[in-house]
């Protein structure tokens, strides 16, 4: 059984691997992780008790630049997992073209059950361990699941501190006031509305398109939001606590301005709107029959069981690594098609790099500049993977396509630096 991410990632770098014939020098390479670091660290608790906390940050590869890539907080993460997103990132960063490798970190922790205090204290040790492996030239993290601005500003100004001046170019994701940039917030959300777009350019756009949306963190939350702004018909919505229909299309406005950014849960906005959506069980988020699926929650929920049973014409993956690889043979079998991840979710790393550089310049785009870049180098991406995936005649998935070029992109900067010494 194939379900754990990173042999998911694993079975799809060698299926990739194997069309374009790729040397096994390369295979192996990019089969070997750069830097695996683990740490296990104290933190003082509220009560004055100190609990262990286990923690890791894995640079998969920097062929193409400093490495790039979020810190997770969550219970259940395992260092297969961060393995796997770290090689994720490494081809995610390439399709979009950004001059960053690929890395990934994250602490077991669940930090719903932590006070504002405890998971400071958590992150600012944990950035001091990771000081030997961060800095804005060698590897810069980002947030990800668990994490947010606020997580960005305590990594900053405790690697500031330990240097002795500010230095916002550590970290992406920073609040506005500190150095982050307008729009990496919605950055990720905004990326999946244009590539949604271009996918459907040949059959009017986003407008009137019945979707489906998995997920309320904040990709989820923006991408329904903004799909809902571009006309999208948001007919079937969930969070971790509840999943809501309404075939004439949610709300999503309202929803945004009630429960975005973790204000409040979706139960309580449709406890608070009687009437305006109805309660459905969790999977039928995914089994919806609409033209788009959007999974914008956590990894692997899309599976050999429900694969089956999914009635939506084209699915947007906003979470990194939805679609187990069973599922993936699956929905290709029934022709279904899939923007996959590291397409559709690209959006947050390069509005990341538009910080970083930002960062490095000291200066402050617009929100429409940041806007317009974005789309620019999404639309890029997107053509270039559509034209790839079209094979000269013998089309293939997004995903192998999507593959193919990162794979590529990594090989050739491999190449053109060589080997040391
Ligand atoms: N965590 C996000 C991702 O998975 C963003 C990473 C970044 O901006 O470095 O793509």
């Amino acid at each position: 059984m194939v379900d754990s991410i990173l042999e998911g990632v694993l079975a799809q770098f060698h299926n990739a691997a194997d069309e374009i014939n790729l040397d096994a020098k390369y295979r192996d390479y990019l089969t070997t992780w750069k830097t695996i670091f683990q740490t296990h660290f104290p933190v003082e608790m509220d009560d004055g008790s100190v609990r262990m906390f286990e923690g890791a940050r894995i640079i998969h590869n920097s062929a193409l630049g400093p490495t790039k890539g979020g810190i997770r907080y969550s219970a259940s993460l395992t260092l297969d997992d961060v393995k796997a997103l770290s090689m994720l990132m490494t081809w995610k960063c390439a399709v979009v073209n950004l001059p960053f490798g690929g890395a990934k970190g994250g602490v077991i922790v669940d930090p719903t059950a932590l006070s504002m205090r405890e998971l400071q204290n958590l992150t600012r040790r944990f950035t001091s361990e990771l000081e030997p492996i961060i800095g804005p030239d060698k590897d810069i993290p980002a947030p990800d699941m668990g994490t947010n601005a606020q997580t960005m500003a305590w990594m900053m100004d405790t690697y500031s501190m330990s240097h002795g001046y500010t230095i916002p170019a550590v970290v992406t994701g920073k609040p506005v006031a500190i150095g982050g940039s307008e729009g990496r917030l919605e950055a990720t959300g905004r990326g999946v509305l244009y590539v949604l777009e271009a996918q459907l350019a040949a059959q009017g756009g986003v407008r009137g398109k019945t979707v489906s949306v998995q997920g309320f963190g904040n990709v989820g939350s923006v991408a329904a939001r903004v799909i809902h702004e571009a006309g999208g018909v948001i007919t079937h919505l969930s969070d971790r606590f509840i999943a809501l229909h309404n075939p004439q299309g949610i709300d999503v406005t309202a929803a945004y301005a009630y429960a975005g950014n973790g204000t409040h849960t979706l139960r309580e906005w449709h406890e608070q709107n009687p009437g305006s959506t109805e309660e459905i069980a969790p999977d039928e988020v995914l089994t919806a029959e609409v033209d788009v699926l959007v999974p914008a929650a956590v990894e692997s929920v899309l599976t050999k069981d429900n694969a089956p049973n999914v009635r939506a014409k084209l699915i947007v993956e906003a979470a990194n690594g939805p679609t187990t690889a069973e599922a993936d043979a699956i929905l290709n079998e029934r022709g279904i098609p899939i923007i996959p991840d590291i397409l559709a979710n690209a959006g947050g790393v390069t509005v990341s790099y538009f910080e970083w550089v930002q960062a490095r310049q000291y200066l402050h785009w617009t929100e429409a500049q940041v806007n317009e870049e974005l789309k620019r180098i999404m639309s890029v991406a997107f053509q270039a993977v559509a034209a790839r995936a079209a094979n000269n005649g013998k089309p293939v998935p997004q995903r192998q396509a999507a593959n193919w070029i990162g794979i590529e992109r990594v090989v050739a900067a491999i190449d053109l630096r060589g080997f040391y010494p």
